[in-house]
């Protein structure tokens, strides 16, 4: 029905995420496999791991120009982050990977909502109380117990400079959701 394709090519699923490097990614990619296999659930593909900063759902791809443009307006200092801990979420089935609040990473999520908003995106700013997660397994037993997931050996990770950000594009495929970067935006001291 050209219609209904017209409808689906104008609008696009975008966010905005921290994308770890080769590194950090096989070594949360080495712990997801063995957390899957210990409490169950479906890992997270190694190359779809991410932070999500930022998600602003379907947008028409006419507003995509005016949101690089709200990325580039933002202004952030680059941080150091150190995944240092597991967590699970039962309402959505989630084991994620996480760091200790840090201020530089609380700036640039802050700078981004107040570009956002500037831009004409308000609705970034409910996600003020949002968790900044990894998520490395995808449905998990509901019965997990939370105290063992936080228990549960990461290794030694390596640190992760974060120096960029980007406005990411997620489509769902038959494997899963499929991101593709569209813009990056650096970090500056
Ligand atoms: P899947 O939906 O297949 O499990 P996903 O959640 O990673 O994969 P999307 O739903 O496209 O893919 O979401 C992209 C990113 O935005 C993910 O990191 C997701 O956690 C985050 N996200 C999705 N919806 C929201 C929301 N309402 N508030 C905050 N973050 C969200
Ligand atoms: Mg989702």
């Amino acid at each position: 029905m050209p219609e209904a394709a017209g409808r689906a090519a104008a609008t696009q699923r975008l966010f905005f995420a921290l994308w770890p490097d080769i590194e950090l990614a096989a070594g949360l990619d080495a712990v997801a496999t063995a957390a899957a296999r210990r409490f169950g659930g479906r890992p997270t593909r190694r190359e779809t791991l991410h932070l999500t900063l930022a998600f602003l759902g379907d947008i028409a791809i006419s507003e995509v120009p005016a949101l690089i443009d709200a990325g580039r307006h933002v202004v952030a200092s680059p941080f150091e982050l150190n995944i240092d801990r597991l967590g699970f979420w039962r309402h959505n089935r989630l084991l994620w990977a996480g760091c200790a609040p840090i201020a530089g990473l609380d700036r640039l999520i802050a700078q981004l909502q107040a570009a956002l908003a500037a831009a004409g995106y308000p609705l970034a700013i409910r996600q003020h109380s949002f968790t900044p997660h990894l998520t490395l397994v995808r449905k998990l037993p509901a019965s997990t117990p939370p105290g063992e997931v936080g228990g549960f050996p990461l290794g030694q990770l390596a640190a992760w400079p974060c120096s960029h950000f980007r406005l990411v594009e997620s489509r769902l495929t038959a494997s899963g959701s499929e991101y593709t970067p569209i813009a990056e935006f650096p970090l500056a001291a």
